[in-house]
């Protein structure tokens, strides 16, 4: 298994992340466990921060919270500097909660609700990416109820197909439920309607082309695509675009063979793609506004479990099955997603035998990893997977009533609970039994 940011094995042959040995983070909190490691989501935040700050332009680093939302993670965003972006009230409310400044929040989705937007006017929120028409006048309307001036940005599909990991993850395309196209002249005409809304603030455009990117082109040609269309903008309806926003979707590495390109990479490919294109269509170069999930947080997760029974079958494989499975990372089961696993207990012995590793539910698609090869595995070892700190916990179930784990951030031989792990009480915690079906007190 490939060992990302602080992780290494230690002399007792054990798996150690952010200087804590994982046999003692069992001990400790139990598994599964969501390991994260905090130096290395640091370390890639200020990877955007200064690639961004060496090309000179304006710029907003916002982190998509949905990769990963929980308190302690925005804290982490806010001291970094960085915006965020949140999909749902739930994610709202859990920055604003986190004390996460307000003004530094954009709000996202394709359905939001009269109460989202009002709960989001009140906050005082930066900025809204409007989806549709429908979301256009609603957000129109209910601004003006409250007398505010609020800030958009529209959510535009260039046409460009990314070579994103799963079709589910390609949304730039014409065909896609986000969005106003601007091949077939949608984008112009919400442009023109939204710079007449009395409430609304445009601000310019936004695109997200897809998710788990290895290259740099699907950025260059949305960045023309999108200069293009601000182009005509300024010359047929004399309006400016301050900001530009490309969206988040770039890659990283979960297994051999995944070539992710550095951040810096990314970021010059796009920062000098803007500079090209936009030069001379307005006084000013826009600013750039990214918004990377899976960037920030995936590679900085391990998940340890504990490895239960076994199964041989002669002649076809062997199945060994772990504590947790699609209920903490259901991505195997979504979009055949791939990744690495080692024993984290044993972590020096040689491999001896290709398993593969299934979850506790109750279907025969909760695998997490088909043929990996390990040392020969006891009952009992700990099982950790690699790059599972993006889309695992934030897409958690508790899928046959089975508890969600906690997690922890680990840093310079410390541990901390940033999420505890769900109790027996928590489960039924909202579940109601109307009186006329309830168990009656015995009475004799
Ligand atoms: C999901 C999403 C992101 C983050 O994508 P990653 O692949 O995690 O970087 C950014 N922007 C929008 C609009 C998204 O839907």
């Amino acid at each position: 298994m490939f060992l990302h940011g602080t992780s290494r094995i230690n002399e007792a042959g054990h798996l150690e992340i952010g200087g804590c040995d994982v046999t003692e983070l069992k001990a400790e909190y139990g598994t599964p466990l969501y390991i994260m490691d905090e130096q290395l989501i640091r370390r890639r935040a200020r990877e955007y921060v200064d690639a961004f700050t060496a090309s000179g332009l304006g710029f907003q680093v916002a982190y998509a919270s949905k990769a990963f939302s929980v308190m302690a993670m925005c804290r982490i965003a806010d001291e970094e500097g960085l915006s965020l972006d949140v999909v749902s009230d739930g994610e709202l409310y859990t920055a604003l909660q986190a004390g996460f400044p307000a003004e530094r929040i954009h709000f996202h989705g394709n359905n939001k609700t009269p109460d989202e937007i009002e709960m989001a006017i009140s906050a005082g929120i930066g900025c809204f990416v409007v989806d549709n028409l429908v979301e256009l006048r609603l957000l129109q309307a209910i601004a003006a109820g409250k007398g505010a001036s609020v800030k958009i940005l529209l959510r535009v599909t260039p046409g460009v197909e990314a070579h994103a990991h799963h079709a589910y993850a390609s949304t730039g395309q014409t065909d896609s439920k986000f969005g106003f196209d601007i091949g077939n002249g949608s984008a112009f005409e919400a442009v023109r309607l939204a710079s007449d809304q009395a409430n609304l603030q445009l601000l310019g455009v936004h695109s997200h082309i897809g998710s788990q990117i290895f290259e740099t082109e699907g950025f260059q040609l949305a960045v023309e695509r999108i200069a293009e269309f601000t182009r005509k903008v300024k010359e047929e309806l004399n309006i400016d675009f301050p900001v530009v926003n490309l969206g988040g979707g770039f890659g990283i590495r979960y297994v051999d063979g995944d070539t992710p390109l550095a951040v810096s990479e990314y970021v010059a490919a796009i920062t000098d793609a803007v500079k090209t294109h936009f030069a001379g269509i307005s006084d000013k170069l826009p600013e750039i506004w990214v918004e990377p999930g899976r960037s920030i947080v995936g590679d900085a997760g391990t998940t340890l479990y504990t490895v239960g029974t076994s199964k041989e079958i002669p002649g076809v494989r062997k199945y060994v099955a772990v504590d947790g499975g699609m209920t903490d990372n259901p991505r195997p089961a979504l979009y055949e997603s791939k990744y690495e696993a080692m024993l984290a207990n044993r972590a020096k012995e040689a491999n001896e035998e290709a398993v593969s590793i299934a979850g506790k539910c109750c279907e025969s698609g909760d695998m997490l990893i088909w043929d990996v090869e390990l040392p020969k595995v006891e009952s009992g070892d700990l099982l950790a997977v690699a790059c599972t700190g993006a889309y695992n916990y934030s897409m958690a179930s508790n899928y046959n009533r089975i508890r969600r784990p906690a997690v922890v951030f680990v840093q310079n031989g410390h541990s901390d609970l940033v999420v505890r792990r769900e109790s027996h009480q928590d489960i039924i915690a909202n579940d109601v039994v109307p009186q006329r079906i309830a168990k009656q007190p015995v009475t004799k």
